[in-house]
């Protein structure tokens, strides 16, 4: 027979009953009750964020369950990295076709995993049927005023990026079968596991707390994501094509599929920032601190609009011929 709805919640769920849990430790009112109270540490604000994920349309349907339990909250994580907010508590509401214990087991493995590894506490939740379809809530902590935003880009700030954008964007061509020549077997799996299971730059995020001027994670696409930072903060930007970085599994791919999948790949959950240049020198002891490393990619101008050259990094910031910006970001409402 299978499991009612509220048993399933009680099975896989409801941490309160785990035998092995600490039980509640954030949560006053946890998991169970019509709502979760919970008690964020004196004079903290309190940063939330909601990302979905729906089937055939943010995954395959043969996607790992653990994996996809993973990724669901890593996404959301990845926004409460991008403002610099330490993880507290999160809300899931789950859309499910039928109770599938096989698929509910890995879901709840690879998504409390995560949730351990971030002490981020599971306080509640929504569980439908339908359509297959995960809703994340994520609350984290912030101390006032610190919170990192879109807006704060300076002129004379340079432009960073964390660890490997476009890998994601590889796997899922891969998938695609579009590539030409096709990914060995091992890129393959190594580029997969880079989409599949992304990990959110939390700690690079608590790092770069009063250190960056501006920040936001990289999901749409690089390129289309500055273009947000830079339309809040009234700047414009150059980019060095020459310092962008390629991860040894790109790299063996032709140039332009490279430019492709950093600049416009999507689904990268790195963090794309900027800060001052005079704190250079920080910003690389704030990604090896994290553990993550960081990249100079540009440098935040006064005039409005995007510059891409197709050189390195000179005396002044980036340099070479201009090319053309033919990447445009994904929305969900213009691609097919
Ligand atoms: P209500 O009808 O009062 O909104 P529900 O019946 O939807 O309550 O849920 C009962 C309890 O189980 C609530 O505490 C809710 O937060 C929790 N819950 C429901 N679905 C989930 C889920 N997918 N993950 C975690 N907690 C859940
Ligand atoms: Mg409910």
């Amino acid at each position: 027979m299978s499991l009612g709805e509220f048993d399933l919640i009680e099975r896989y769920f409801n941490r309160v009953h785990h035998a092995a849990d600490q039980g509640p430790r954030r949560a006053v009112v946890p998991n169970g009750d019509d709502c979760a109270v919970i008690a964020p540490a004196a004079g903290m604000q309190l940063a939330v964020s909601t990302d979905t994920m729906v089937e055939g349309r943010h995954f395959l349907s043969t996607v790992d369950p653990a994996r996809l339990g993973h990724k669901a909250l890593a996404v959301n994580l990845s926004d409460l990295a991008a403002c610099g907010a330490k993880p507290l508590a999160f809300t899931l509401a789950l859309t499910l076709p039928r109770v599938d214990e096989r698929f509910l087991a890995g879901f709840a493995s690879g998504l409390l995993a995560l949730a351990d590894e971030h002490d981020c506490e599971l306080v509640g939740g929504d569980t439908t049927a339908g359509p297959l379809a995960i809703g994340i809530t994520v609350m984290g902590e912030v101390p006032p005023g610190q919170a990192l935003l879109r807006s704060g880009a300076q002129p004379g700030d340079e432009l960073w990026v964390s660890g490997w954008p476009g890998e994601a964007r590889l796997a899922l061509e891969a998938f695609r079968g579009t590539l030409k020549p096709p990914l060995s077997g091992e890129a393959f799996e190594a580029a997969r596991l880079r989409m599949e299971q992304p990990s959110p730059r939390v700690a690079l995020g608590l790092a770069l707390r009063g250190l960056a001027s501006s920040a936001i994670d990289v999901s749409d696409g690089l390129l289309g994501d500055l273009g947000h930072v830079l339309k809040r903060s009234r700047v414009g930007a150059a980019i060095a094509l020459g310092a962008l970085p390629v991860s040894p599994w790109l790299a063996s791919r032709p140039v332009a599929e490279q430019q492709d999948n950093v600049l416009a790949g999507g689904d990268d959950y790195e963090l794309l920032f900027t800060a001052p240049a005079a704190r250079h020198a920080e910003v690389l002891a704030a990604g090896q601190a994290a553990g993550v490393p960081v990249h100079r990619i540009g440098l935040v101008q006064a005039e409005a609009g995007l510059r891409l050259l197709d050189g390195g990094w000179g005396a002044e910031g980036p340099v070479g011929w201009p090319t053309a910006n033919r990447w445009t970001s994904f929305d969900h409402f213009r691609s097919a």
